[in-house]
Order: structure tokens, then sequence, then C-alpha cells
């Protein structure tokens, strides 16, 4: 009997830490629109999706930024978006600490990152600050959200799940394949 309390324990212990390690360390300060709020009818950030089941990684094109920046950027031309497309940014210590993962758009809500296929209202949206080259810390905190949305939405980690939002976005200097591989390790 004490051997299984102990284990049960232990169990709370390791998905206490589990849960804690997913955590973002930025949470969004700003207020979700409602629909009225809403300039652009088009992205309905105030719509939760009905089901998670691939997840976008993207890469910003720009050598530093977080998740201020890039909501400016996606509020304004071109992109006409309500908040910021992503619901998470990985910051490489331009603009935020090198490997940090920020909240972006509310993780329950319909992205604007990824319109293909309706991607958006099937999809949450990483992207990993940088051009074409990323830290290592980055990748490593790309691998643990990978891995903590993959098992909370019950994804099972593979290329068809885990993708890129197109051919230049992440660049190549992303290995995706082995990012995946690290996630189902986790994953176990
Ligand atoms: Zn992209």
């Amino acid at each position: 009997m004490r051997k299984i309390i102990l284990l049960a324990l232990v169990g709370i212990v390791f998905a206490a830490f589990t849960v804690e390690a997913n955590q973002p360390t930025t949470k969004p300060s700003r207020h979700r629109p409602t629909k009225a709020e809403c300039k652009y009818g088009d992205d309905p950030i105030w719509q939760d999706r009905a089901v998670t089941e691939l997840i976008v990684v993207h890469h910003s094109a720009t050598s530093g930024g977080n998740v201020e920046r890039f909501a400016e950027y996606h509020k304004g031309k071109p992109d006409k978006f309500n908040d910021i497309g992503y619901h998470f940014v990985i910051t490489n210590g331009s603009g935020g600490p090198d490997g940090e993962v920020q909240e972006g758009r509310w993780e329950s809500a319909v992205g604007a990152h990824d319109p293909k296929e309706k991607r958006n209202f099937r999809s949450v949206g990483v992207c990993l600050v940088g051009e074409n080259v990323f830290t290592d810390k980055q990748k490593s905190a790309l691998i643990d959200k990978l891995a903590g949305l993959c098992k909370k939405y019950k994804i099972k980690p593979s290329a068809e799940t885990i993708v890129r939002h197109h051919d230049r976005c992440p660049g190549r200097g992303l290995d995706l394949d082995q990012i995946i591989a690290e996630v189902k390790k986790k994953i176990g």
C-alpha cells in the first residue's frame, strides 16, 4: 500500500513538473477581443477551434522580435489581423531571452498564421524568431512545446501532424524531421 501511495505521489510531482515545464514564461496581458470589438471580420480571434489536430511551425524571417512586435506587424497592413497570428513565439536573445516561449494569441483561439486548407481552424501556430539560423535553446524549447501540445491535444507526432507553414517557412536551417524525432522520444 505504501509503495502505491509513494508511486502515486511521484506521479503527481512528475505531472506537475511536466505541466510547469510547458507553461509559457509570459502570459498575454492583453484583453481577448470579442467579435463586436474586432476590426477585421476575416480573423475570428473570438472563436475557439473545434479541433486541434496539427501544429504548424513558422519562423519570423526577422533577426529579432517578440510577441509585442509581431502583434504590431500583424495588426497593420498587409496582414490586418485582430492580434498576433501565432499562438506561441520562441525568442532568440534579440528582443526576448534566448529560448523563451512567449504566449501570443490565446491558445484556444482560431489562429491567423496559415489559411491554407483552413488550417487556422484546426492548428496551433508556433513561430521561431530568426531568419534561418536558430539557437540550441530555441530548438529545445520548441521540442518541449511541441511535446506538451501533442500530449494535451492527443496528437501523434509525425510529418503529417507537425508541419512547416510552407517550403521556406521555417527556413531549411531548421531540420523539422529531427525535431519531430526528438518530440517522439520525449513523449515515448
Ligand atoms: Zn510562416
